[in-house]
């Protein structure tokens, strides 16, 4: 989720300057998302998930990730943001940004715990998570605590990520191990060498899907019920979206091998 390169920090000032809980409440434009703008304007300590990803579909590997860690850590909600560019896939054409928007809206829909952000979309340029992370760090005030959400897959890439120590310093990680996907002693002592992060592991219910899976079923024209809510479905298939594209030999069920943001 996040950020971008220098070019596409024009808007900067521009969010910034809208960007107090008093904005929601007041109607002006939302930064984050509407449903939690406001989130901490009491000023009582209040922790909020954050789930970056491309979302290319967004299924229920996702939402099960998201509820658990709601759940685990007595998070006020989740925002699911969207990646606009990211940085690890772009040897491969990634959905229209407003298409990825429009299916998380559809599968959060009627959760009012759950709620999509369009701040990585809406940026130009390329994605990268620490710009994110500034940008809701300076939306929300101090007593709003941010967990990042993520998979032990994308866990595994954060002391790559561009300006890791800032990424440490900016939010805590909620890291969901599943099998296939779990994390050795060895690395979380690794990655404690590398940088202060503040990572939490907890197991999600294992479901062995990913959006590479699911799009690869989608271009053999295979069923993705079940596999994805209802509405996301419907979108895929009025739009026709993955049927042109070849199947791929890294869509190995329950991961792709791409990281989902960018170091
Ligand atoms: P792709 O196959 O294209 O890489 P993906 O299913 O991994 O897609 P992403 O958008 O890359 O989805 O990932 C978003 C986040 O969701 C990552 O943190 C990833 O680890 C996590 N995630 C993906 N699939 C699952 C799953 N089945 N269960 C729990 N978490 C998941
Ligand atoms: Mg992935």
């Amino acid at each position: 989720m996040t950020g971008r390169e220098q070019e596409g920090w024009g808007r900067r000032a521009e969010l910034d300057a809208a960007s107090t809980p008093a904005a929601a409440r007041e109607g002006r434009p939302a930064v984050v998302c509407p449903r939690f703008d406001g989130v901490g304007a009491d000023g009582a300590p209040v922790r909020l998930g954050i789930m970056g990803g491309t979302f290319d579909p967004i299924h229920q590997g996702h939402l099960a990730c998201a509820e658990q860690a709601r759940e685990a850590f007595g998070l006020a909600g989740v925002v699911f943001v969207p990646t606009g560019r990211p940085a690890f896939k772009r040897d491969r054409a990634v959905t229209d940004g407003a298409v990825r928007l429009e299916m998380c809206r559809a599968a959060v829909a009627g959760n009012p715990a759950f709620a999509v952000s369009p701040l990585e979309v809406d940026r130009p340029g390329i994605t990268y998570a620490v710009d994110t992370l500034r940008a809701l760090r300076h939306h929300y005030p101090a007593n709003v605590e941010l967990f990042f959400i993520a998979g032990a897959d994308a866990i595994l890439s954060i002391a790559r990520w561009r300006e890791s120590a800032e990424v440490a310093r900016l939010a805590r990680f909620a890291a969901a191990t599943r099998p296939g996907f779990e994390v050795t002693e060895s690395f979380k002592e690794e990655l404690a060498s590398r940088g202060a992060f503040r990572v939490d592991y907890f197991e999600v219910t294992a479901l062995a899907i990913s959006s590479s899976y699911l799009r690869e079923r989608a271009a053999r024209g295979l069923s993705l019920r079940y596999l994805t809510p209802d509405p996301v479905r419907k979108i895929i298939e009025a739009r026709g979206l993955y049927r042109l594209e070849a199947p791929t030999t890294a869509a190995a069920v329950g991961g792709g091998k791409e990281a989902p943001w960018t170091p």
